[in-house]
């Protein structure tokens, strides 16, 4: 079963006529832990999922990128010489493309910037997922994967995968104008099986640890609220500006050089939301450090509190999480979870739980109630393993 990949393919010759001439894909992600701390300089421990945006792709005579997905009616196209009058985005140039279609054309732009010797040249790209879309899964880091991948190969720009990852998230920021930090594209690039990438943002130095849930009895499950973020731009922008001012005042390149010794000094100089803010993202550092030794030195059993003090941190510090984020923490973990927290950026999306195997359907089930007697949307609830990051499939 390849439904993504036959959805692809189907929409490629389709639109272009013609068979194509490879496949790639990236996945999304699920953060296990250090949420809002990839801008701040700081650690982040996520993983790649096994669900796959997949991009399918061709070159063309024309000077022309045409991008289409099954996720928006018609395909796109401009001249590749156009692109540099796209982006970087701005109030006159936002509107002139639909608001997807920026992720792959900026992903273009943003490769031929870092790769100026790549041979560009036209190109058809069709594009499908499993990834749920403003989910908190990151489908924006696999669009962005699938398409960097597919653009690096057929125009030979040899960029490795962390500048990959880093034109994935120009695309993100300047393209489409969404102020994200490095976690997402570097996850989606650089997943393997069973492990979490411990990513340092400051030096984009990564690490694959090993996660080990299964072998410790475990499953971690997906609860997708349902609650689309994606109207949520000004509240993470908001948490970006709280957590540079409160470097600012504090003295310091970012948040990152703040440690939990110094947050009683912290508060004597902050006003009281900017200390909340700026504790949650020096707390949350320390968490991932720990959770990357607990992992290594007792197995995914142990993590369980840590995942708890992140998703109370993020609703009572931080404040983005939303009801029904908090309803899946607290159901799963009345039904036994070990832990459980929010993942992802916030103000909706999903969250996450370590649970027993035995246990997945209890979990499963308490949560569902737990939904249908707060009056919410049923939420989707799926198992997830660490998986692959992005690659060449055909
Ligand atoms: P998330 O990354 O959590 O899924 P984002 O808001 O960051 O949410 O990214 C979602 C946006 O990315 C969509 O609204 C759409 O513009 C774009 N996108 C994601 N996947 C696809 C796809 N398969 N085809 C077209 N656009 C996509
Ligand atoms: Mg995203």
């Amino acid at each position: 079963m390849n439904t993504a990949q036959d959805a692809a393919r189907d929409l490629f010759r389709s639109v272009t006529g013609r068979e194509p001439e490879g496949v790639w894909s990236a996945p999304g992600r699920v953060n296990l832990i250090g949420e809002h701390t990839d801008y701040n300089d700081g650690f982040v421990l996520p993983f790649a999922i096994p669900q796959r945006t997949v991009a399918v792709a061709g070159l063309r005579a024309e000077d022309r990128i045409r991008v289409v997905s099954t996720f928006a009616d018609g395909a796109v196209e401009v001249a590749l010489a156009d692109l540099d009058a796209l982006f970087p985005a701005d109030a006159g140039s936002a509107a002139r493309v639909p608001d997807w279609a920026a992720y792959p054309l900026g992903v273009a732009w943003a490769l031929r910037e870092a790769a100026p010797d790549a041979a560009a040249q036209g190109i058809d790209i069709a594009i499908a997922s499993d990834v749920p879309v403003g989910a908190g899964l990151s489908s924006s880091a696999a669009i962005e994967g699938a398409t960097a991948s597919a653009l690096n190969d057929l125009w030979t720009a040899r960029l490795d995968r962390t500048a990959l990852a880093r034109v994935g998230r120009r695309a993100e920021n300047e393209a489409v104008g969404a102020p994200t930090g490095i976690m997402d594209q570097m996850a989606s690039m650089l997943g393997a099986p069973d492990a979490a990438i411990f990513l340092d943002c400051r030096t984009l130095d990564a690490v694959r640890v090993p996660v080990g849930v299964a072998e410790a009895g475990l499953v971690i499950l997906v609860i997708d609220t349902r609650v689309s973020h994606t109207h949520a731009t000004g509240g993470y922008r908001e948490r970006r500006e709280a957590c540079e001012r409160g470097a600012a005042l504090l003295g310091v390149p970012s948040l990152r050089d703040v440690s939990v010794a110094d947050l009683d000094s912290a508060r004597r100089l902050l006003d009281d939301v900017t200390f909340r803010r700026v504790r949650h993202v020096v707390t949350e550092n320390q968490r991932v450090l720990d959770t990357v030794r607990t992992l290594r030195e007792q197995g995914a059993r142990a993590i369980g509190d840590l995942l708890l003090a992140s998703h109370a941190s993020m609703r009572d510090d931080f404040e983005i999480s939303v009801p029904e984020l908090d309803t899946a923490v607290e159901a799963a973990r009345g039904a036994g979870a070990l832990g459980a927290r929010m993942t992802g950026g916030g103000f909706g999306g999903a969250a996450i739980a370590l649970v027993e195997q035995d246990a997945v359907d209890a979990v499963s089930d308490a949560v569902r109630d737990a939904f249908s007697h707060g009056g919410f949307a049923a939420p989707t609830v799926f198992p997830v393993t660490p998986a692959a990051g992005a690659r060449r499939d055909a």
